[in-house]
């Protein structure tokens, strides 16, 4: 009985044993995987590119790259170049990019990311957006189909854009875009509308038309350098054009008064010139227009939380 009892504890103690060194053992196993994976996590990089706001036409999408990643696009999407040419995607100190979706981009967009292994090509989708159509009559004949010496202007006065848009200084990714004219009455055209000028289908609307009084005060939405001054434009009159950095340039037409000089430094809210409706006009607005490179994008996704109120 002794015998058997000192048996049946043995058996216990042996059971008790082992079920001890399996959880032991489960623990150990535990904590090494936890080592292991932290030990991965160090090694690899913090993070790597990834687009941080939806991709739709028209739109300026933000991205994040890794300290050693680089981001090129082809020429053709900045429009200032051919599709072979690659261009890098400027970045901040952030590794914060931005990216102009064209209106009429195909549904998917291919960029080029440069990392360790080489370059691969990214494939991103591109969301399709309704596009409201507008009908404008009553423009004067010569402004709808201009003649030779105006057409002649108008591809002179393009280029002096193009070009002046092709280089970009200082850092975009100002906290927020203030609205250029605080006092608008209404928004008399959206972004991306495609206009019927006196019957004619045209392209669609490159900026959004703050319709207000002539002499209403036009501010700088956000921090940049006056890029362009131009007192008479053929389509757009007075004009003007800020370099905002990383390729975000913003652009005022139309205007009645004009208060800054070429170079110059604005900050956010600086009064910059005055709504008018200089150039091709049907009334007192402003139209203001922001573009990535070459690429017109929708400004109204700057002010979205504004617009709403
Ligand atoms: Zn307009």
């Amino acid at each position: 009985m002794k015998l058997q009892n000192t048996l049946n504890n043995y058996k216990v103690i042996t059971f008790l044993t082992q079920n001890c060194n399996y959880k032991v053992i489960t623990a150990r196993c535990f904590i090494y995987t936890l080592c292991l994976l932290f030990l991965l996590f160090i090694h690899l990089p913090v993070r790597a590119f990834e687009l941080l706001t939806p991709v739709r036409e028209g739109q300026l999408v933000y991205g994040r790259l890794a300290p050693d990643e680089r981001l090129y696009v082809d020429g053709q999407l900045l429009h200032n170049g051919e599709q072979s040419d690659r261009y890098q995607i400027p970045v901040n100190e952030d590794g914060l990019f931005v990216l102009g979706i064209p209106q009429d981009a195909a549904q998917h967009l291919t960029v080029f990311l440069e990392n360790k292994q080489g370059i691969v090509p990214k494939h991103i989708a591109v969301d399709r957006v309704h596009w409201k159509e507008d009908i404008v009559n009553g423009l004067p004949a010569g402004k709808v189909s201009p003649d030779t010496k105006a057409q002649k202007r108008i591809v002179d006065e393009a280029l002096l854009l193009q070009k002046a848009r092709q280089s970009s200084d200082g850092a975009f990714f100002p906290e927020t875009w203030i609205l250029p004219v605080a006092q608008y009455t209404r928004i008399s055209s959206p972004f991306g509308s495609r206009r019927v000028l006196n019957g004619t289908k045209k392209a669609g609307h490159s900026g959004t038309d703050f319709a207000a009084p002539t002499g209403t005060a036009v501010v700088a939405p956000a921090d940049g350098r006056v890029k362009v001054v131009h007192p008479d434009m053929f389509y757009t009159g007075k004009t003007i054009l800020i370099d905002h950095g990383q390729g975000v340039f913003s652009s005022y037409s139309h205007l009645s008064e004009i208060n800054v000089t070429e170079n110059q430094v604005v900050k956010q809210g600086d009064v910059i010139g005055a709504v008018g409706m200089t150039g091709r006009s049907t009334g007192p607005h402003l139209h203001f227009a922001v573009t990535w490179f070459g690429v017109r994008v929708n400004p109204e996704f700057l002010f979205e939380d504004a617009l709403k109120k």
